[in-house]
């Protein structure tokens, strides 16, 4: 599907009588909340990698093995507190 932006409903003169005009309003601004719903889900991300820096200095890990872990998997052990994983270079 070929983005239309909102802007050509005013260039090519089409009016709100036009059924298609409010489906494509409609749509547009359903994509614009797509948008700005992505822009916080990585805002949000970027937090959560933060806080992860943070935690991964602070806490006082008591470290388990994974049972479950691949037998390829950078580490096998992981935090029974934070959760995190022992690889202090994923947190840096
Ligand atoms: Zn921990």
């Amino acid at each position: 599907m070929k983005t239309i932006y909102i802007f050509n409903i005013y260039k090519y003169n089409m009016t709100d009588e036009d059924e298609s005009v409010n489906l494509i309003k409609e749509r547009e601004n359903i994509k614009k909340d797509i948008e700005n719903l992505h822009k916080k889900i990585s805002y949000q991300k970027d937090k959560i990698d933060e806080l992860n820096k943070k935690i991964f200095n602070s806490c006082n890990h008591i470290w388990e093995k994974d049972i479950d872990s691949s037998p390829f998997a950078i580490t096998k052990y992981y935090c029974i507190k934070c959760s995190l994983w022992r690889i202090k270079s994923m947190y840096v």
